[in-house]
């Protein structure tokens, strides 16, 4: 069976490395698989398919097709059409369903139910990257600013940032300044961002005016501001931890009420909860089916 990578995050590539010295076929977006070479990984182009958004592949008598989710570049849903027209659609992670995440029509849908207890609400979602993007222009006119985030997160951010009209130079460590040079060949746009080992990096240091972008489980440290981006904060969208450090609530996955539209309108029949990446999956899973009706199971 062939392996479908949907993205780069760690618990989404689980095994790989077996998958790869097994010969086993890899599916993913052109971006996804050179990320996985970029972190090192030497996906074998002669058992890999670069599928694009929106490309057909038949594969075991039916067909595959990725399509976008927000959630970090290069994210995919992935839907299997089999022979007898059955759909099955896999969301993998997403956040704002219906906007920039496309919600698929499927008749089982196999979903990544994060945030899947009720509980789990963020009212400021739909405004969070104004509030981010309002920070860090507010941050910068006292001094740097450094943020924290995850392989792909990184370039996500720099992405929103550009978007909402921040300019100042990025900086980024060995690895992310290597995702980000790949993602722009492949058609994404940073602006200017500098390897912080550089001479230009070193410059960019001295002028004192500037992005960095750390991976996250890295030291926090350095002069002025250090902002911290958490998925696991629900009461508001930012508050100081104190002595020039923040918490932005700035989340990739959607909340429980993302993910129910997104089981309302996608019409399944049979909602498949993925156990493995769920938190409260019984919950939703039990939510799924009392009030709105639909069959659903959790697996593994
Ligand atoms: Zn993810």
């Amino acid at each position: 069976m062939p392996r479908v990578v949907t993205h780069i995050h760690s618990d989404h590539i689980v095994g790989i490395s077996r998958t790869i010295s097994l010969g086993q076929t890899i599916i993913g977006t052109p971006l996804t698989v050179e990320w996985l070479n970029a972190l090192g990984f030497r996906v074998p182009s002669s058992t890999t398919y670069r599928l694009s958004y929106g490309q057909h592949l038949k594969l075991g008598g039916g067909v595959i097709e990725l399509v976008k989710a927000e959630h970090i570049p290069g994210t995919a849903q992935v839907i299997y059409e089999d022979a007898e027209g059955l759909r099955t659609v896999y969301t993998s992670d997403f956040k704002k369903p219906g906007i920039s995440t496309p919600i698929i029509e499927a008749d089982v849908l196999v979903i990544d139910a994060v945030y899947g207890d009720p509980r789990y609400v963020r009212d400021f979602d739909d405004y969070i990257d104004d509030v981010l993007a309002d920070l860090v222009r507010q941050l910068l006119s006292q001094g740097p600013v450094y943020i924290y985030g995850y392989y792909g997160k990184v370039q996500e951010v720099m992405q929103l940032l550009r978007n909402k009209g921040i300019s100042a130079p990025f900086l980024l460590p060995h690895k992310q300044f290597l995702l980000a040079k790949v993602a722009e060949r492949l058609g994404l746009h940073f602006g200017d961002y500098f390897h912080a080992s550089s001479s230009e990096g070193r410059e960019v240091i001295r002028g004192g005016w500037y992005v960095y972008l750390r991976h996250y489980g890295g030291r926090v440290n350095g002069p002025g501001n250090h902002l911290v981006l958490s998925g696991w904060e629900f009461s508001r969208p930012f508050r100081m931890l104190g002595n020039r450090r923040w918490l932005v609530a700035f989340s990739d996955h959607a909340d429980f009420n993302g993910l129910i539209s997104y089981v309302k309108e996608s019409k399944a029949r049979l909602v498949v909860v993925n156990r493995f990446r769920s938190s409260g999956a019984g919950a939703f899973a039990n939510y799924v089916r009392r009030k709105l009706g639909i069959d659903a199971v959790l697996l593994p």
